[in-house]
């Protein structure tokens, strides 16, 4: 009897933790005696060539794992699949179903059953119910023509048998639709690591758990249903995690809905992990950053940069919208830990926020979107509403006016408090914030813009407004481009800062990589040409700054392998391409100086380790902020070397 468990995912890089467990539980279950297969797809597969290898297998079941992003994808699959195997049963599970799965027995005839909730327990009970049943006759019939030959005693059988399996809802041979009672939570200890190898996987995210639940109340989440938080025993996570650091995975997405609800567990492994850091491996977690104290953050300061990542979901910085969707959020915490870790320069953080939650409009909105954005994350995430079934924010969709979409993801349209227009306005604001700051490849230029905007989410307004009446929306960009139409909203917006926004622009383009394009705005360099040959012949004998990663390379070598860039203020910068900051991945810089017959004295700017990808200048602040460290001298007040506390009277 063979079972194939079909995940399609979003992306290639990314894995169905799920079907792998679903997998790993039964096979320890029911020995070798069932055949159960993984198909992992992703929605960018053409619809035909899933169908053409779900027929190549041939399964007795095909089970699918459905989620919000999909679910269209698998509803069309399942039409269509039984026309090529007609005797091929049809389960699905996974959360997009578990909350409304008579409906979909009524209007998908092909299905014939839904698992509800933790699949582990329950694909296994059924899987062994499905074995004992025609036995003999499904093996041969299945291989020809995927017929699954249960006679009809079988059939009457596996009804009765259903019956006694709780977490399903199945459709009887009488047509009537079964929804048998909820099945109890799963201890987390009795799963098997579901990664018995890694083959296959070399090159995309893994996923894992060491916990279920959550302990809090989210209107909009599903989790929120399950208060009951479940951890696994820490000697079986230590292990598994050990398993993913000698194999040197890319990286770890732990699936912890919130991970440091509970603090002994988050730090056991969170020291654990410092203590075994393979220096590659990087492990991602979505915490609750306002539950973070002392100990937690001196343990994150001496991390590896790059060993962790955290994302924390703000969503809203509205005290009565917070309120409505029942979340207990410190603002004034969040921002603090946020703050401080940002200072470490060793972790990347992302925040994210939700448009069209209620009592929220769009001013309300563009201000959680600046107090977010103060919090300095590396990413700032701008999500949408997505309205789940099973949810209390869907029993509330009247009394919020809340219009989504018809299909998956159900994301927002408008609510009481938030037209289409506005809604509209903020999508283009998330795709400014993409492409300028979460891409992280302006860092520089957008330092240097927020001083000429009254406020963030102003600048990426014009940013998004501009693009529109260009025609530049919806269409892709090639890297380059994007700095050129950068570089012409600013010239534009900005006719006397050409210069400024020029230099920076030029910085952030060859931070990234050594490219053989030049941009049209960058500066000319061909009166520095002389200076940058002796540069380089200089450095081909002194080694005085590429001295790492160029062993055995000559002086012409070294002039490709890097780029020297002669900003309008005379700075003159060397891009590293071989040492790299290891959040960033932005090159090293120094910053040198010409002088005659030689190179002066240089300056390590920023790069591997530092975590820093602004430029310093050369009075030590921010590029971002020169204009204003100019005004503050402008404006006579005296900084002292003690820094602003040490401002005298
Ligand atoms: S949104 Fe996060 S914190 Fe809130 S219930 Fe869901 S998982 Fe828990």
């Amino acid at each position: 009897m063979k079972c194939l468990l079909a995940a399609i995912n979003a992306k290639y890089i990314h894995s169905n933790l799920g079907v792998y467990s679903l997998k790993a539980y039964a096979e320890k279950h029911l020995g070798q005696d069932v055949e159960i297969e993984i198909g992992e797809y992703t929605i960018n597969h053409s619809q035909e060539a899933i169908l053409a290898d779900l027929y190549r297998r041939k399964p007795d079941v095909a089970a699918f794992s459905c989620y919000i992003w999909n679910i269209d994808y698998v509803k069309q699959l399942i039409a269509d699949l039984p026309k090529v195997l007609p005797g091929t049963r049809i389960w699905l599970g996974g959360p997009e179903v578990s909350y409304n799965g008579a409906g979909l027995l009524s209007r998908f005839p092909q299905v014939s059953l839904v698992m509800k909730g933790e699949g582990e327990e329950t694909f296994s009970r059924l899987l062994s119910c499905f074995r004992s049943l025609g036995k003999e006759e499904r093996g041969t019939a299945a291989k020809t023509e995927g017929q699954t030959g249960l006679t009809q005693l079988d059939e009457e059988g596996w009804d009765q048998a259903l019956e006694h399996i709780p977490g399903i809802v199945y459709r009887r041979r009488d047509s009537r639709i079964q929804d048998t009672k909820t099945a109890p939570l799963m201890d987390l200890n009795d799963l098997p690591f579901p990664y018995q190898n890694m083959e296959g996987m070399e090159h995309r995210i893994i996923y894992y758990e060491s916990s279920r639940g959550c302990p809090f109340s989210c209107s909009y989440c599903l989790s929120s249903l399950d208060k009951t938080v479940r951890f696994r025993r820490m000697d079986l996570v230590k292990k598994e995690l050990a398993f993913f650091l000698e194999r040197r995975v890319p990286q770890v997405k732990f699936v912890d809905r919130t991970f440091n609800c509970k603090k002994s567990h988050a730090m056991e492994i969170w020291r654990y992990l410092a203590e075994h850091d393979n220096g590659v491996t990087n492990f991602h977690f979505e915490i609750s950053a306002d539950l973070l104290d002392e100990e937690e953050l001196s343990l994150f300061r001496k991390m590896r940069p790059g060993l962790i990542q955290l994302e924390t979901g703000v969503q809203t910085a509205n005290p009565r919208t917070l309120q409505e969707i029942r979340r207990k959020t410190d603002l004034n915490r969040i921002r603090e830990m946020t703050l401080r870790i940002h200072c470490f320069q060793n972790i990347h953080q992302h925040l994210d926020l939700i448009a069209g939650l209620p009592w929220e409009d769009k001013e309300s909105f563009l201000n959680s979107f600046d107090q977010v954005y103060a919090m300095r994350p590396d990413q700032l995430q701008l999500g949408f509403l997505k309205v789940l079934k099973g949810s209390f924010m869907e029993e509330q969709k009247e009394a919020y006016g809340l219009t989504f979409t018809e299909r998956p993801p159900f994301e927002v349209l408008s609510t009481r408090w938030l037209s289409y227009a506005d809604v509209l306005e903020l999508k283009r604001i998330e795709e400014m914030v993409e492409v300028y700051y979460n891409s992280g490849q302006f860092s520089n230029t957008i330092k240097q813009m927020e001083g000429f905007f009254p406020r963030p989410a102003r600048m990426f307004q014009e940013l998004g407004e501009w693009h529109e009446q260009m025609g530049l929306r919806d269409m892709g960009h090639s890297r380059l481009a994007r700095y050129e139409n950068l570089f012409r909203f600013l010239a534009e917006r900005f006719p006397d800062e050409g210069d400024l926004f020029r230099d920076a622009l030029t910085v952030d383009y060859y931070l990234r990589e050594n490219a053989g394009t030049r941009p049209s705005f960058a500066r000319d360099q061909k009166e520095y040409r002389e200076g940058i040959r002796s540069f380089y012949q200089e450095e081909g004998k002194a080694r005085r700054y590429l001295n790492c990663g160029y062993e055995g390379f000559d002086s012409r070598q070294m002039a490709k392998m890097t780029h020297l860039e002669v900003l309008g203020d005379g700075r003159v910068l060397l891009f590293d391409y071989r040492n790299r900051d290891a959040l960033t991945k932005n090159a090293a810089v120094w910053e040198i100086a010409f002088a005659a017959g030689g190179v002066q004295d240089g300056e390590f700017i920023c790069g591997s380790g530092s975590g820093d990808h602004r430029l310093k200048s050369e009075d030590g602040s921010d590029p971002g902020n020169r204009r204003s460290a100019d005004r503050r001298r402008e404006g006579g007040g005296r900084i002292s070397d003690a820094g602003e506390s040490g401002i005298s009277s």
